[in-house]
């Protein structure tokens, strides 16, 4: 498939990719300034479908990575071509999200897996938590390892935020570094987290400071 490319200019967007790209490269320190991720704008949803090659849901306005570059649908129409809500903060907000996929990705070299850690990473640095309620109870996101399933979202970003706050940059990195070498299923990934945490996690109580505790299993 041939895609027609023609690089933009909008002002706004460059601005809010610098500050974006500064402050991921902040909490990641990487000193990333040789190839920095290109962003492409795909103008409607027809083409997010052309390049899919297949029928894409409403919902889906960006995606990529370090390798194939951050796609995002065009502000302009984002109203008309998905059923998300368009505020400049939230456009911002979805920019940074998949840059930070970018970021994660280095460190991973590529291995998402879990899901649930992956998307959480950039839900919680994209500043998307606003969107999402911290939830009472979290009943979810551990089923999605492999794949995106039901609630993760809603859920994810909030534990990333727990597991950043309470334990510091420095054991997400560390988990991040043994993704990347050992490449885990489930069962492995389970172990490493034990082995770094120092605890099976449970995470049930995310108003409280405890939210990892020490008892319970990290499979839901
Ligand atoms: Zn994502």
């Amino acid at each position: 498939m041939i895609i027609s490319a023609q690089t933009s200019r909008d002002k706004w967007l460059e601005k809010v990719y610098k500050k974006a790209m500064a402050e991921l490269d902040e909490f990641f320190e990487l000193n990333w300034q040789q190839n920095q991720p290109k962003v492409f704008i795909v103008k409607n949803r027809k083409e997010i479908d052309k390049i899919w090659n297949q029928k894409t849901p409403k919902w889906l306005v960006g995606w990529g990575g370090r390798q194939s570059g951050v796609y995002i649908l065009d502000r302009k129409n984002f109203k008309k071509e998905s059923d998300n809500t368009y505020t400049k903060e939230r456009y911002s907000a979805l920019l940074k999200h998949e840059l930070a996929h970018c970021f994660t990705d280095i460190l991973t070299d590529g291995y998402r897996k879990p899901v649930w850690l992956n998307e959480g990473i950039s839900i919680y640095l994209s500043g998307q938590l606003k969107q999402y309620e911290q939830p009472k109870k979290y009943k979810h996101f551990l089923k999605s390892f492999d794949k995106q399933k039901e609630g993760v979202y809603a859920e994810a970003g909030w534990v990333v935020k727990t597991l950043v706050e309470k334990h510091g940059k420095k054991k997400l990195f560390d988990l991040l570094k043994q993704i990347k070498t050992t490449k885990p299923n489930k069962k492995e990934f389970n172990k490493i987290f034990k082995e770094i945490y120092g605890v099976k996690t449970s995470i049930t109580q995310p108003t409280s400071r405890h939210s990892l505790r020490k008892t319970g299993k990290i499979s839901p």
